[in-house]
């Protein structure tokens, strides 16, 4: 199970609240990236 970081508040979030939509669950931030890999930035539109 994967899991995305919030680049705002930095608290992490589950791949499956991801899934549903790209936003943080705690501050409402739509950038999140995945802090164990190869940083990738995911950003809704
Ligand atoms: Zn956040």
């Amino acid at each position: 199970m994967a899991e995305y970081r919030c680049f705002f508040c930095k608290r992490t979030i589950s791949e499956d609240h991801v899934r549903r939509r790209v936003r943080c669950i705690y501050c409402g931030s739509k950038i999140l990236f995945k802090p164990r890999t190869v940083e990738t930035t995911i950003e809704a539109v």
